[in-house]
C-alpha cells in the first residue's frame, strides 16, 4: 500500500469523535476539493506491506483503526483484505471515503464514513449513486456545508433519500479554511457555525452537527493529528 503517514490521535469528527483513533492515511486522490485539508497526500508516501502497516498500529496501540487519505479506496485491491484482517483481529474499523468509488467490496463490518460533496466543494455530484444501496445501520453520511446553496443541498438530499432511516449518522459539519493556522477557533470556518445550526434547529434537520474537533486540540495547520 502506498502510505503518507500512519499516526495516532483524537477522533476529530464521526460518531466515535472524542476517542483515541490510530490512522492510517493513503496517498493519491482523484477528487480535488475546494477546501481539502490533506493535499499533501496526494503524492510521495511510500511503499508499506501488509504486514508493516499492521505492525505500525500494533505499536501504536489501541483498538480503533481509521483507513483514510486521500482517497483510500483507489487502493481497493490492497486496502479491502487489509480491513478484512484488522476486523478478524478485533479491531473497529472506520473507513473515510468521498463517496466516489464503489463501496460495494468494503465488508460489511467496516463502519463507512461517506461524504457527499455539497455544490461548493468544487466535486459537485461526484457521489455515486449506487452507494446508497451500500449504506447500512453502522454507516455515517458526512455534508461538508460551507454556504446556504450547500446547506440546501445536504437538506434536499438527505431528505430525498431518507438517509436519516438508511445510517447511525447524519453529520453536517462547517468547513474549514485550507489556508487556516495559528487560532484554534471558529473564525477558520467558511461558514458560521451559529448559522449552520440556526438553520438546521428552525428546520429540525435530523443530524448532528458536527465540528473537526481536533482543529480546536491542535493548530488548523497541524498534520499528523
Ligand atoms: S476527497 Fe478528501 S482527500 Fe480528496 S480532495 Fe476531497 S477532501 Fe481532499
Amino acid at each position: 500500500m502506498q502510505i503518507t503517514e500512519i499516526f495516532k490521535s483524537i477522533q476529530g469528527e464521526s460518531s466515535y469523535a472524542g476517542l483515541p483513533c490510530i490512522f492510517v492515511r493513503l496517498t493519491g486522490c482523484n477528487l480535488r476539493c475546494t477546501w481539502c485539508d490533506s493535499e499533501y497526500s496526494f503524492y510521495g508516501g511510500r511503499k508499506m506491506s501488509p504486514d508493516e502497516v499492521f505492525t505500525e498500529i500494533e505499536r501504536l496501540g489501541g483498538k480503533l483503526v481509521e483507513i483514510t487519505g486521500g482517497e483510500p479506496l483507489l487502493q481497493e485491491r490492497e486496502v479491502v483484505p487489509f480491513m478484512q484482517r484488522l476486523l478478524q483481529a478485533g479491531y473497529r474499523v472506520l473507513l473515510e471515503t468521498s463517496g466516489e468509488r464503489s463501496l460495494a467490496k468494503v465488508p460489511s463490518d467496516v463502519v463507512k464514513i461517506v461524504d457527499v460533496k455539497c455544490p461548493d466543494s468544487g466535486e459537485p455530484d461526484s457521489f455515486r449513486m449506487e452507494n446508497l444501496e451500500s449504506l447500512g445501520p453502522r454507516d455515517e453520511v458526512k455534508f461538508v456545508i460551507s454556504s446556504r446553496a450547500d446547506y440546501e443541498f445536504a437538506r434536499k438530499f438527505s431528505q430525498t433519500h431518507q438517509l436519516e432511516q438508511r445510517v447511525h449518522n447524519l453529520l453536517f459539519s462547517p468547513a474549514f479554511r485550507q489556508d487556516a493556522s495559528g487560532g484554534r477557533d471558529t473564525s477558520h470556518c467558511l461558514l458560521d457555525p451559529r448559522e449552520l445550526a440556526e438553520w438546521m434547529l428552525a428546520d429540525n434537520i435530523p443530524a448532528r452537527f458536527g465540528f473537526q474537533i481536533h482543529k480546536f486540540i491542535w493548530d488548523p495547520a497541524m498534520k499528523g493529528v
